[in-house]
């Protein structure tokens, strides 16, 4: 028996519908390093929207279904972007500023990008590549930077706020089919080449309630956040369509990123939730060090994309007040997996052992372990085996193309699964728990090491500031940890203290015999350890 319910498309532009007028008066702030933030009514990002859609649509000729390059930072003009475009039937596809060259222009043309909203300020980070972007036909100037290195380019050049002007501030939303696609992301390609992941205006919809909802971030109107993670690293994990959905006000960063200028405006703007990776909130962490600054408004700390130290958690909690929630999460999943909330019941240490877990499942993430030999293990806390997941919001295919067919390669596809390539265990109670990535796992003797182990246990050491641990090959045991660390402004430990420090919470045969110390941690366009880097630095003799 089928229900009698009504089959409503949930679209993109019912949450702009809902944002713009129930909560129009919640706020985009968008700081500017000096003189006053910029600010915007939802009532106002709503009209702005419109006004976008209609320009692109009008004279821009953009079409349904096509991708519509944004090269920006976080900032009010990102979020009309990310409305226009899915809104009226194009694809948003949000290109990752930090990419090299070469990579940014393989996704470009790769997604044929037709026209670019791009930053003033990014302009001359954009400019070099256009002589290489066969598709690109218009550039749109968002903010202020410097034009006159885009004289004599091909592609023709706009400025945002003079195509807005005069355009009707509202705009008749097309009746789309759910899962026509919103919004594209690549993933940054740590191997071969980049891969597209399209989300559906469904499944947009469907994350937007999850990021929302008090077991993930728990955002409503009476709150504001604050996404430092980029608007190019999945959708800012889906913070500023929720917002739209919650009517939670924003606080964004534009280009200012360093740690000063975060606890600055965090001081300044009050917000009472943010979402960063933990290198972002490391920096702040040794800014707050060396700086007093009020974050006391902050409520609840998002911090994915990578492990969290433990130790990270606990000094945010115990110095700041701040409570830091792990959360994980990939591209392919828009991102929202698990999120560390404890079990109501568990208090105190017992919290903490679930808080340091990646998290729980919530009802539309489906996971399962699975062993080497294609095995499904047990939800027991102790089996490990690869994650795969499977829900409404997690991807089935990458992007192949215009008109190709899309690429479901074995390696991340298991009959209707997504292999995420992450190693964990999963309690009974759904808290999953990962040892590593598993291109990371340090394979020793026979015996499995967790590089996030060591580093987690590392890090909680007072001289460290940093510390990265990955697999060198061995004659006698075929791969060895090697420990590389950041040592704290005017820290010192030698390597036996730190090996006796290590000694003391793993198994003796896990303690690295091999360790360097270095400046700093290289890291991935997203703020991740690039460990390839380091393998390859190690492999050059560059690290002994
Ligand atoms: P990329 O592969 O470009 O880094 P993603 O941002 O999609 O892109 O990365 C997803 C991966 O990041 C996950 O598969 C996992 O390995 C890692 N990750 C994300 N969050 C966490 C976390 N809380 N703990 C450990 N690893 C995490």
């Amino acid at each position: 028996m089928l229900s009698t319910m009504q089959d409503v498309p949930l679209l993109i532009s019912r949450i702009l519908a809902h944002g713009s007028t129930v909560h129009g008066r919640s706020t985009v702030t968008t700081w500017t390093g000096e003189g006053a933030p910029r600010r915007r009514t939802f009532a106002e990002v709503g009209a702005r929207t419109a006004r976008l859609a209609h320009a692109l649509r009008e004279e821009l000729a953009v079409a349904e279904g096509e991708p519509v390059g944004t090269l920006m930072w976080n900032n009010a003009e990102h979020l009309e972007a990310y409305f226009a475009i899915p809104c009226m039937g194009a694809v948003l596809h949000t290109l990752n500023l930090r990419l090299p060259a070469g990579q940014l222009t393989w996704i470009v043309n790769h997604a044929q990008d037709r026209v670019i909203l791009v930053n003033g300020t990014l302009l001359p980070l954009l400019a070099p590549l256009l002589p290489q972007l066969r598709t690109v036909e218009h550039i749109v100037v968002v903010g202020p930077g410097d034009t006159s290195v885009l004289d004599g380019c091909r592609p023709a050049v706009h400025d945002y706020e003079m195509l807005l002007a005069g355009r009707p501030t509202a705009y008749d939303w097309p009746e789309l089919d759910e899962r026509q696609a919103a919004a594209m992301c690549y993933t940054s390609g740590t191997t071969g080449d980049p891969k597209g992941v399209v989300f559906s205006h469904r499944s947009v919809y469907l994350h937007s309630m999850q990021v929302n909802m008090a077991e993930s971030f728990g955002l409503t109107d009476r709150e504001t956040s604050l996404p430092i993670v980029p608007m190019f690293h999945v959708n800012a994990w889906g913070i500023p369509h929720a917002a739209l959905m919650s009517g939670v006000s924003l606080l964004m960063t534009d280009r200012f990123l360093q740690p000063a200028a975060i606890a600055e405006m965090i001081e300044a703007e009050r917000p009472t939730h943010a979402a960063a990776v933990p290198t972002i909130w490391q920096g702040l962490l040794s800014e707050l060090a060396q700086h007093e600054r009020d974050v006391s408004s902050l409520r609840s700390v998002v911090i994915g994309g990578s492990a969290c130290p433990p130790a990270l958690m606990r000094a945010f909690d115990e110095e700041h007040g701040v409570t830091v929630v792990q959360a994980w999460g990939m591209t392919e999943m828009s991102p929202l997996g698990t999120v560390a909330h404890p079990p109501a019941d568990a208090a105190d240490e017992e919290a903490w052992t679930y808080r340091v877990t990646q998290g729980r499942f919530p009802a539309s993430v489906e996971a399962r372990l699975v062993g080497p030999a294609g095995e499904v293990m047990p939800w027991d806390g102790e089996a490990t085996g690869e994650l795969q997941v499977r829900g409404p919001w997690i991807a089935a295919a990458y992007f192949g193309g215009k008109d190709a067919e899309p690429l479901r390669p074995e390696d991340k596809f298991d009959g209707g699964w997504l292999r995420t390539g992450d190693v964990g265990s999963i309690t009974p109670d759904g808290y999953l728990t990962l040892t590593d990535r598993a291109k990371d796992v340090i394979k020793s003797g026979g015996e499995w090491i967790s590089s996030v182990d060591l580093e987690n246990h590392l890090m909680a050491h007072p001289a460290v500031a940093e510390a990265a641990v990955v697999a060198v090959p061995d004659d006698k045991w075929g791969e060895r940890p090697l420990a590389t660390v950041v040592l704290k402004p005017g820290a010192s430990a030698d390597y036996t203290e730190l090996r006796a420090f290590l000694a003391e919470r793993v198994a003796h045969w896990q303690v690295p015999e091999r360790w360097a110390v270095i400046e700093s941690v290289p890291k991935t366009s997203v703020g991740k350890f690039d460990k390839k880097v380091l393998r390859k630095r190690y492999a050059e003799g560059d690290l002994d």
